[in-house]
């Protein structure tokens, strides 16, 4: 995804980090939507919080609340 662009997160959507979280996961899900972004990383279960830019600047790729083709853990 382009820098700078508007990602309209929904609760539920996976995303992938351009930064590996420490337990070497990069994959999170959003599990709260506000003034900042609630992302879980998916490997171990830990929550972070970041802002709505913050969040937009490091998402590189987002599979949308809904959207099929991942096995579901
Ligand atoms: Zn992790």
């Amino acid at each position: 995804m382009k820098p700078g662009v508007r990602i309209p997160f929904t609760v539920g959507d996976r995303v992938t980090l351009k930064k590996r979280h420490p337990c070497g996961g990069s994959h999170w899900e959003v599990y709260r939507i506000g003034a900042d972004i609630g992302l879980r990383c998916t490997t171990c279960g830990r929550r972070v919080m970041l802002s709505r830019r913050n969040a937009e600047l490091r998402t590189v790729a987002r599979i949308p609340a809904g959207a099929r083709g991942e096995v579901s853990s």
